[in-house]
């Protein structure tokens, strides 16, 4: 591994003061230091596993967010103030503006999934779907987003998410709606956030499954 590469890794590291965390190839799933893959820029597609026990399915909206938080801080390509981020989202009430949130969202991945046009809206992995297994994808993805998981919350994901609101009817949910609003701006600052640390589609912050 790149001398650099490993230096910038324990600064973040010393910076996250988090649980002891490993840094694994998401392209491969080998340890970094044992990562063949070549092409990937300096500290992307980075996965981290977190020493420690993993986030309980009870586990509230602010745990979820404190993980995603530490799993953001870790990253040596990470440009954005995530901390600041869910100190303004939290000013702006996104505790209760979210679980408001999740049934319109749900209501808006039905009429996505129903609505033959939503393969314009697919890229390639998308398009591959059967409605069925689209419509499964888009509400997991929904879910995922508003319940604050979004340490497994993919690049795919939050695409899925952004279809949803562009294919929906304004009359039905206008953006002036503070809710609405609160999501939509909250989806494009995760977007920003995933950009600088990888491009791939399946990309979330937890090890997922190596593909
Ligand atoms: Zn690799």
């Amino acid at each position: 591994m790149d001398p650099a590469l490993i230096a910038a890794l324990r600064a973040a590291q010393a910076r996250a003061a988090g649980p002891d965390a490993v840094p694994h190839c998401a392209r491969c799933g080998a340890a970094l230091m044992l990562c063949a893959c070549e092409g990937v820029e300096h500290g992307r597609d980075v996965v981290f596993v977190l020493d420690g026990p993993a986030l309980p399915e009870d586990a509230s909206a602010e745990q979820r967010m404190e993980r995603w938080l530490e799993h953001a801080q870790l990253h040596p390509t990470m440009m954005f103030d995530c901390r600041r981020f869910l100190d303004d989202m939290r000013a702006r009430g996104i505790l209760q503006a979210f679980s408001r949130l999740l049934p319109r969202l749900e209501a808006m991945a039905a009429h996505y999934c129903r609505d033959d046009t939503a393969g314009g809206y697919l890229n390639e992995r998308g398009a591959a779907y059967s409605k069925e297994q689209l419509r499964g994808e888009v509400l997991l993805a929904v879910r995922r987003f508003a319940r604050f998981d979004w340490c497994w919350l993919t690049t795919f994901d939050m695409a899925l998410v952004n279809n949803c609101y562009q294919a929906s009817d304004p009359a039905h949910f206008p953006l002036e709606d503070p809710d609405l609003k609160l999501g939509f701006d909250v989806l494009g600052c995760l977007q920003q956030v995933y950009k600088f640390v990888s491009d791939r589609l399946s990309y979330c912050f937890e090890p997922f499954e190596w593909q």
